[in-house]
């Protein structure tokens, strides 16, 4: 299983979104996919379709309880795609972790036994607290939504500065296979320059594949459906599609098969 964390502190970067589009886009392909919500809002939950009053265990059940993970897993309405939801009881384990000595483990720990996924994506909260440290510890690797925003850049810097430091102290292996560019307007220059200076900077970390701005994507989690789901002919959808196709070439090989 390759455990994939998707990470950036800021909020309304599309982490959200790349979680659940590219999980679907995955599914798809036959790839076991479990989408881990690790933020305490649900939004990964909610736009999946699992409304609150259907999460009965969760990620908060995992982290603070140490429940197994397999106990608070549902299936969506999508085939082969599983979800672990979050409620906002996850909002409090930041606070009731403190004490415990492994709590930067707690995720990595649930997410070692073997579990029957090909891989699995971790949707992080906008910060760098406790909740998205547990699933860098716990991931084999990073995926970075980037919005084409003029402090792009300078959010970047301290997102890889956290990177280093989890290397260092809690997870050596720990990559990042990808940079995605997202909400990317081509009408607008500063967007377009953002971009241009991105990839100068990072080259071959940046995906080739950018997610377009487009409405249907911020549609689709109102219906509860992936908006690979709500209309896979827009043009959100077949970015994330091509962002899928473009990650699966990326994907570490030795892991496929573990
Ligand atoms: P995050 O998880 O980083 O906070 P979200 O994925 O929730 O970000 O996105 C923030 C908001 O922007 C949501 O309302 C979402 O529907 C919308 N959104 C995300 N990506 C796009 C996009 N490419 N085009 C238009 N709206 C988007
Ligand atoms: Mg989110």
């Amino acid at each position: 299983m390759i455990r994939i964390a998707i990470a950036n502190q800021k909020g309304g970067v599309g982490k959200t979104t790349t979680a659940i589009n590219v999980s679907t886009a995955l599914a798809a392909t036959g790839w076991r996919t479990l989408l881990v919500d690790l933020d305490p809002q649900g939004n990964a939950s909610t736009g999946i379709g699992v409304g609150a009053g259907q999460r009965e265990r969760s990620t908060y059940d995992v982290l603070v309880d140490r429940t197994p993970i397999e106990d608070c897993i549902i299936q969506t309405s999508i085939p082969k795609l599983d979800l672990c939801p979050a409620t906002v009881d996850l909002s409090g384990a930041e606070v009731e972790l403190v004490t415990a000595e492994d709590r930067a483990h707690r995720l990595q720990a649930s997410l070692r036994s073997n579990l029957a996924y090909d891989v699995c994506l971790i949707d992080c909260p906008p910060s760098l607290g406790l909740l998205t440290l547990n699933a860098l510890t716990a991931a084999d690797t990073l995926l970075v939504p980037l919005q084409c925003e003029f402090f792009a850049l300078e959010g970047l810097s301290q997102l890889l500065q956290t990177v280093e430091r989890v290397q260092q102290r809690f997870n050596p292996e720990l990559g990042i296979i990808g940079i995605a560019l997202t909400m990317f307007d081509r009408r607008n220059r500063l967007t377009d320059q953002v971009a241009e200076d991105v990839r100068s900077c990072l080259g071959q970390l940046v995906f080739e594949t950018t997610i377009p701005r487009n409405v249907r994507l911020s549609e689709a989690p109102s219906h509860g459906l992936p908006a690979l789901i709500y209309d896979h002919a827009c043009a959100g959808s077949r970015a994330y599609i091509a962002l899928a196709r473009e990650l699966l070439t990326r994907m570490p090989e030795e892991r496929k098969a573990a």
